[in-house]
């Protein structure tokens, strides 16, 4: 089969795919349809955490498989109800809902914030502060919430009760919380597909004081920069604070579909039996390699991520057609002099797979892709970026 042709033909058109086909690949290496050889950098958007088919991950799958593969939310499996206590105990939090994506992991935090305002502030406090520059799914809901003028057209009329603030700036927080009957904050501290950019301590630390006087909130999407992407557990520990609500997906699962929305103290119990649910959510094939990720997420694991990060910067910081370099742990990006298509292109041609993200180049290598392998990926993309 043409691989290629066959897709253009029948599938919606709604990507831009690069002109590559995978067919097979095994931890930070992956291969195309003539059996060439690609270094992989991106990791299918921070979901193989620990590289492509990681064998650990696919046996806990795999026993699964044997055991029980699906059972539906209407009888108890095993492996969600482990995986959600590991997310609680790693982190403090309360509770965990399962669904299957990112963009669900975030619509329940939103269902469950405005259920909050409802039940402790009273009718009409569903307003969700988010901010410019963010992104947070694809859902008419979760569109709404990222806040990005090019992803507010077409589809509406877009759910209600969104305001956006600009990033790093405080005071447009205080002044939309003192304007609109909010409910909650909700952020990325890394914005991923914004262009990766980090939020300063000091603005978040000043946005967590906003939230606590004027009783909202704080739902982080860890989405993308959760489960040891920036080098801790999750990216709040960076920050040293723990959100009332955070929602994470990709890497999570390690290569299946998973979604998580987590609840501390405060929300642990605003979702009731029949306010929310899913199909798939919590299925146990998913579940149990995402326990197999988690429970290997450890400190020696974060302290490779941490070097690794360091490598890259030290290799890319000041080298020629860099402009600048941003990120934490293993979610860098790269403002490079170039047009970033022909970076991208450039290590496609000379086997490595970098991603985009706005202007810049996106690296989000497995968090422990050997080193070997790294020092050539980034010395194919070093060339690429000084070649102008
Ligand atoms: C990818 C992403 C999403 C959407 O996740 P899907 O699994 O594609 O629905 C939401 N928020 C952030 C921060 C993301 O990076």
């Amino acid at each position: 089969m043409n691989i290629k042709e066959t897709d253009k033909k029948y599938i919606a058109g709604t990507y831009g795919r690069f002109d590559l086909a995978l067919v097979r690949g095994k931890g930070s290496l992956a291969y195309d349809e003539n059996g060439k050889e690609y270094i992989d950098l991106g990791t299918g958007i921070a979901v193989n955490a620990f590289g492509i088919g990681d064998e650990e991950w696919k046996k806990a799958v795999e026993e699964q498989l044997d055991a029980i593969p699906h059972a539906s939310n209407l009888y108890f499996t095993e492996p969600c109800a482990r995986l959600a206590q590991m997310l609680c105990e790693k982190t403090g939090m309360s509770k965990v809902f399962f669904g299957n994506s990112g963009a669900e992991a975030n619509e329940c935090a939103i269902k469950a914030a405005r259920k909050w305002g409802l039940d402790n502030k009273g009718e009409g406090y569903s307003t969700i502060i988010t901010l410019r520059n963010s992104f947070h799914g694809r859902t008419v809901t979760t569109l709404a919430a990222t806040g990005q003028d090019s992803f507010h057209t077409d589809f509406g009329p877009f759910t209600q009760g969104f305001v956006y603030a600009d990033a790093d700036d405080a005071a447009d927080i205080e002044k939309l919380a003192d304007e609109n009957k909010c409910c909650a904050v909700m952020m990325e501290l890394v914005q991923g597909e914004g262009g990766i950019h980090v939020l300063s301590k000091e603005y978040v630390s000043k946005v967590l004081e906003i939230a606590k006087e004027k009783n909202l909130l704080v739902v982080i999407d860890e989405v993308q920069t959760g489960n040891g992407r920036t080098g801790e557990l999750y990216a709040f520990m960076n920050y040293g604070f723990k959100p009332d609500i955070f929602t994470t997906a990709k890497g999570l699962g390690g290569g299946l579909p998973i979604g998580a929305c987590v609840f501390g103290e405060r929300t642990a119990d605003v979702l009731t039996a029949g306010s929310h649910g899913s199909t798939f959510g919590g299925n146990p094939a998913a579940c149990a390699g995402a326990c197999s990720i988690l429970s290997r997420i450890d400190g020696t694991l974060l302290d490779g991520v941490r070097k690794k990060s360091e490598y890259i910067k030290s290799q890319l910081e000041n080298a020629k057609g860099v402009e600048n370099i941003s990120g934490m742990g293993l979610m860098l990006g790269v403002k490079p002099v170039r047009p970033k298509a022909e970076i991208i292109d450039a290590c496609m041609k000379n086997g490595v797979l970098v991603l985009g993200a706005k202007d810049k180049i996106r690296l989000l290598p497995a968090l422990n892709i050997p080193d070997d392998l790294l020092e050539k990926g980034i010395a194919v993309l070093r060339d690429a970026l000084a070649d102008y």
